[in-house]
């Protein structure tokens, strides 16, 4: 089974040790021809607009968007999250997105670079699991269809962080910068199933 992650920007190099780590192999997405015959594909944390831009440039992003109108398994991860959102609030005017994940997000909903934080996240199915936030976008709203897996309330109320809606997986937190794997393994394991 061969994941790609996508190489254009943000924790590619994290993400890869993650799923080398489950005996995974996996392919860095930077061009079009990279998406063929992928199981999945990881959306790396980093900064939304650049990776978009780079997908614009690449040609990646018209493949994407066919692949995962077509049913590809995604997990996005915070700048991946916002790239695969709906709908961005707080984007730059010319933002846009993949709309695959029926979420509307909020960049940097929990404060700029210096109110980063770690906390502990209960996921179903896992859980503890340790929650490094980055500048994490918040995810506001989010429709019927959308399995929220964990929540983090952060004084303002209870809003979700990862959430899955099919194939299409949605992480404002970073599983990539820490030591444990569980959300990759959870992911890699929808794989499998499907
Ligand atoms: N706030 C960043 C953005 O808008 C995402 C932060 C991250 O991925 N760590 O792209």
């Amino acid at each position: 089974m061969r994941v790609g992650v996508l190489a254009l920007q943000g924790d590619v190099r994290e993400h890869t040790a993650s799923l080398t780590a489950l005996g995974v192999e996996t392919v860095p997405v930077r061009r079009p021809e990279h998406l063929e015959n992928l199981a999945g594909l990881i959306m790396p944390g980093g900064e939304s607009t650049a990776i978009a831009h780079l997908l614009t440039t690449s040609g990646v992003r018209e493949p994407l968007a066919r692949a995962l109108e077509a049913g590809l398994s995604v997990l996005g991860t915070c700048a991946g999250l916002i790239l695969l959102s709906r709908e961005v609030l707080d984007g730059r005017s010319d933002q846009w997105s993949f709309a695959a994940l029926d979420v509307a997000v909020r960049r940097n909903g929990y404060g700029r670079q210096l109110a980063s934080f770690e906390t502990t996240l209960e996921v179903v199915g896992l859980g503890a699991v340790p929650g490094v936030f980055i500048r994490a976008p918040k995810i506001e709203s989010w429709g019927s269809d959308v399995e929220v897996l964990a929540t983090h309330d952060h004084g303002d109320g209870v809003f979700p962080v990862l959430v899955r809606e099919g194939a299409v997986w949605g992480c404002a937190f970073h599983p990539e910068l820490t030591a444990d794997t569980r959300i990759h393994e959870l992911f890699v394991s929808s794989l499998v199933d499907r």
